[in-house]
């Protein structure tokens, strides 16, 4: 990844605009600027034809002041510490945005989890949270999955950790599967937030989402479920693309059949309800949503003059340049940020670390219920806050977020 779109140095441009609206004091913004604790971590593995290979791993910590770090888990061949520093920063300005008693944090190990069994990457999750087992807890840190990792993914932490403390611990990782202290509504969690703030941003245009176009980039969890939710709630799905390649329809995909075929062939690819198109050309459709929901630095200043959205709600962190911001905002596409767009993940984290803490477990139609009253007063905040210092909501959303951790920081004070 070539510095010009390091995903850190993407959230410091944007933390440094929005500290300069704000009048963020410099010993604040000094702080916020890197993270409080990066981990690096060396986990020998033995693969199943006996030979053993050496990952490295990541656990950062950007900041703890709002409570403890909370962030996913990400496993790919293209991890590094800068993109975990970001990742871990957009944690504690979501987790503000959302109002939600965590800071940030994140990890990553490099490996291709594609190429890998279960059993490899079970004993490649177990040493991890034995390696990062110090810094994370119910009180301290608490992962939940990312990127090519899953409920299942989050049950070895959940055993791993357990283990080592010697009493089941279901409060350190979220995301899990129900059975052991999941919470209902969490795996579609991020793709109802995204659903959420699609129809309040098509409101501000004076819009209806039924009957809307959507393009949605990545079907894994947060693009296969956002696909879903949007389409259920009447809008047409016509384009959706993942690693396997880009599929159309202009009058809209059978998202059920396709999330039938995806789980069946591993891809969008070859899917009999619509025709292939190159991927790159999904994020130029004149739609009406598009929803890049796969990963960083997909719209840049090399594509985003061609971008036809009337909306862009990103599910995926980071998917917008800094050099692309301005360019979409003189084309007046409203973009609903990341660190709002797609915060429904993480309340619903925080919805099951409570129902963990507490014991006692919530019907879905009150997650739901209350995902909803989370990620609608979020978004008013966004917006009044982007009015409030005359900005775009993506600023407007770091200055909410910044403004509620520097609260905490000074309620705190420095400990030196
Ligand atoms: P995932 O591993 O479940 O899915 C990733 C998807 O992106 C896959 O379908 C993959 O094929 C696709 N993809 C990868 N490279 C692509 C490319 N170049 N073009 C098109 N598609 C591509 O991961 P996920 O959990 O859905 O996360 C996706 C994004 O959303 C990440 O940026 C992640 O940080 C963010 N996010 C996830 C959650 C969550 O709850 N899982 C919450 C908030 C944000």
């Amino acid at each position: 990844m070539s510095d010009h779109h390091n995903p850190f140095e993407a959230m410091q441009a944007r933390l440094k605009v929005a500290a300069e609206l704000y009048g963020l004091e410099d010993a604040l913004f000094k702080v916020f600027m890197a993270p409080s604790r990066s981990m690096i971590v060396s986990l020998p593995v033995m693969m199943d034809d006996g030979h053993w290979e050496v990952f490295q791993g990541y656990r950062v910590q950007h900041n703890v002041a709002r409570g403890p770090a909370k962030g996913g888990i990400r496993y790919d061949k293209n991890v590094t510490l800068d993109e975990v520093k970001a990742l871990s920063a957009w944690m504690t300005w979501k987790c503000a945005v959302v109002d939600v008693p965590f800071g940030g944090g994140k990890g990553g190990i490099i490996c291709d989890p594609t190429k890998m069994s279960q059993g490899e990457l079970e004993r490649l999750t177990r040493r991890y949270i034995a390696e990062i087992m110090d810094i994370i807890g119910p009180d301290r840190d608490v992962p939940a999955p990312d990127m090519g990792t899953n409920a299942q993914t989050m049950a070895w932490v959940l055993d791993t950790y357990s283990m080592h403390v010697r009493s089941t611990s279901n409060a350190v990782v979220t995301g899990k599967p129900l059975g052991i202290g999941g919470s209902l509504g969490r795996n579609e969690a991020t793709g109802r937030g995204v659903l959420i703030v699609a129809r309040e941003a098509m409101q501000r245009l004076g819009k209806h989402l039924a009957g809307a176009t959507v393009a949605v980039q990545g079907f894994g969890n947060v693009g296969s479920q956002s696909a879903r939710l949007l389409h259920e709630a009447g809008a047409r799905v016509i384009a959706v693309s993942d690693v396997s390649g880009a599929i159309k329809n202009d009058r809209g995909l059978d998202i059920h059949a396709l999330m039938k075929h995806v789980a069946e062939t591993k891809g969008v690819a070859g899917f009999k309800g619509g025709e292939a198109m190159e991927p790159a050309e999904l994020l130029t459709l004149p739609v009406d949503v598009l929803v890049p929901g796969a990963m960083e630095n997909q719209i840049t200043e090399d594509n985003a003059a061609k971008i036809k959205a009337k909306v862009i709600v990103e599910g995926a962190n980071g998917p917008t340049t800094p050099e692309a911001d301005p360019i979409l905002l003189d084309n007046g596409v409203l973009v609903v940020p990341d660190i709002l767009a797609n915060a429904g993940g993480v309340t619903v984290s925080y919805f099951e670390w409570v129902q963990n803490r507490q014991g006692f477990y919530w019907r879905e139609r009150e997650v739901n219920e209350r995902l909803v009253e989370y990620m609608v007063h979020a978004f008013q905040q966004v917006f009044a806050t982007t009015d409030k210092y005359k900005t775009n909501p993506r600023i407007g959303a770091y200055i909410l977020a910044l403004d509620k951790v520097s609260q905490a920081m000074h309620y705190r004070g420095f400990y030196a």
